[in-house]
């Protein structure tokens, strides 16, 4: 096993992979802008060194700096984290040439599948559905125009290093096509400096199924069953759940099995996730594989026990998966809320909810400053309970023990959403939001939130 490892990120990843690596008797050196000089992350690791100023380009994405301070301070593996460097297969590769072991699948595999449209090409090859769409990459809008005008309106125009949520845009008629694939891809410029471009049919108000993947370097790969993650605002998660209310018994192997083979297929090893939409009569098409762990991944953990952060670092070390298929089975039902901060600024009084069924991942105290440059979610909120409906109510008991003050957040509307009705029914796809937001806002005007 390691004996040292850096982590290449911030705010409550960091702080999970270093409580792990405590747990593994790993040492870790975290890696920090300016801006974050006074977090958790950097109190609780063994050490800490500042690689730049707070701007994401400078630090968290300066390469050579963060490979620098992982060889001077003696670290033998890097682990990415969600965001920043986690999908970046040149990154991987210098982690690589620098005999430093990056902790998530090798540069190769990353490219294959780390990049949206490769991975579709590669998921056609083997047979795994994917949405009907473009066979490669579209240069130009006159050229989404005839693939749209051929799959049907409405089209989504998507950017092919595209990730939470970004760099894509919907287009219902001809019209829409240039203002759709020039913003969609000026966004994936700024966002992810490239510009490559895909298209693909819009399947209307599908929901949003993923599947937990663990694999070793020696062919082992299993799924750990899925998670629900229709709740969305702008294509970024909100709420997250495991298993899916309504996914039945058949569906859940079927699509268990074909993530398998989609990883499989690309020789994919450490943890993954393999996301399809679903659309309204259970068809199902991939549209992505995430090979990173992921923000929501705290639901899987809970209903299987399995420490997917452990079993990634162990895979890395070279160890063999320590469970068969046949040893995972899921266990009652958690659900994950993201709290976002609305706004910047200091944290005057901070009390998270506790008790049984409740775990709060997050980098926040009080005095903590949330600054402006980096994502906004300041904690998850994670509830497990024996059904659905425990975790449902376990969930609203959370929110309402949760205090943040000093900032606005979402935890006021996120706790009125545990109580529209189509959440309770769990008959909800990705439209939830759209659908109903402006209903759950008056219903936050009227004031009837719990304060
Ligand atoms: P998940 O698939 O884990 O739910 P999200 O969509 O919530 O991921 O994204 C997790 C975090 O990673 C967010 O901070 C998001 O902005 C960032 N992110 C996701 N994909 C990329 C990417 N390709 N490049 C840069 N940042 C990304
Ligand atoms: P990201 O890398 O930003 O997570 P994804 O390709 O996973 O991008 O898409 C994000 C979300 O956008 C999905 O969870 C889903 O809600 C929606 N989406 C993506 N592709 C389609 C599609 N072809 N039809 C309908 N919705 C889609
Ligand atoms: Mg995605």
């Amino acid at each position: 096993m390691f004996k040292r490892i850096l982590i290449a990120n911030r705010g409550e990843i960091a702080l999970r992979i270093i409580r792990c690596c405590r747990e593994m008797n790993i040492e870790t050196v975290i890696v920090y802008s300016t801006a974050d000089k006074n977090s958790l992350a950097v109190m609780a690791a063994d050490r800490a060194v500042c690689i730049g100023p707070a701007k994401a380009s400078d630090s968290y994405l300066n390469e050579n700096a963060i490979i620098e301070t992982a060889l001077l301070t003696e670290c033998e593996a890097v682990h990415p984290g969600y965001g920043f460097l986690s999908e970046n297969a040149a990154f991987a590769r210098k982690c690589e040439e620098n005999n430093l072991i990056f902790i998530g699948p090798s540069a190769d595999i990353i490219s294959s599948m780390g990049d949206k449209q490769s991975a579709r090409q590669l998921m056609i090859e083997c047979g795994v559905p994917v949405v009907p769409g473009s066979d490669g990459l579209v240069a130009t809008a006159e050229e989404a125009a005839h693939i749209a005008e051929r799959i049907g309106y409405p089209v989504l125009i998507k950017a092919s290093a595209g990730g939470g949520g970004k760099g894509m845009r919907k287009a219902f008629s001809r019209e829409d096509i240039e203002n759709a694939f020039e913003t969609a891809k000026s966004e994936a410029v700024a966002a992810f400096g490239n510009g490559d471009m895909y298209i693909e049919k819009l399947v209307l108000n599908p929901r949003h199924i993923e599947i937990q993947i663990l694999a070793d370097k020696y062919g082992n790969t299993i799924y750990l069953g899925e998670r629900d993650c229709s709740i969305q605002r702008n294509n970024q998660k909100l709420l997250e759940e495991a298993p899916c209310a309504r996914l039945g018994k058949d569906k859940r192997m079927v699509m268990g099995e074909t993530a398998v083979r989609a990883a499989k297929a690309a020789g994919y090893y450490s943890a993954g996730t393999v996301e399809f939409v679903v659309n309204e009569q259970g068809d199902y098409y991939f549209i992505e594989m995430n090979t990173r762990i992921q923000v929501e991944h705290p639901v899987t953990e809970q209903v299987t026990g399995i420490d997917l952060i452990k079993e990634q670092i162990r895979i890395a070390a070279g160890m063999k998966l320590g469970i068969t298929q046949e040893d995972t089975f899921v266990k009652g039902h958690a659900i994950e809320c993201r709290i976002n901060a609305a706004t910047p600024g200091v944290i005057k009084f901070l009390h998270f909810p506790d008790g049984y069924g409740v775990r709060v991942e997050s980098h926040l105290f009080e005095g903590y400053e949330v600054s402006p440059y980096y994502d906004s979610m300041i904690a998850k909120i994670i509830v497990t309970g024996s059904s659905r409906l425990e975790a449902v109510r376990r969930l609203r008991r959370a929110l309402e023990e949760l205090i943040v003050e000093g900032i606005k957040t979402n935890r006021e509307f996120m706790h009125l959403l545990t109580y529209h009705k189509d959440f309770i029914r769990g008959s909800y796809n990705t439209g939830f939001w759209e659908k109903n937001h402006t209903e759950i806002e008056k219903w936050l005007k009227e004031g009837i939130a719990v304060k």
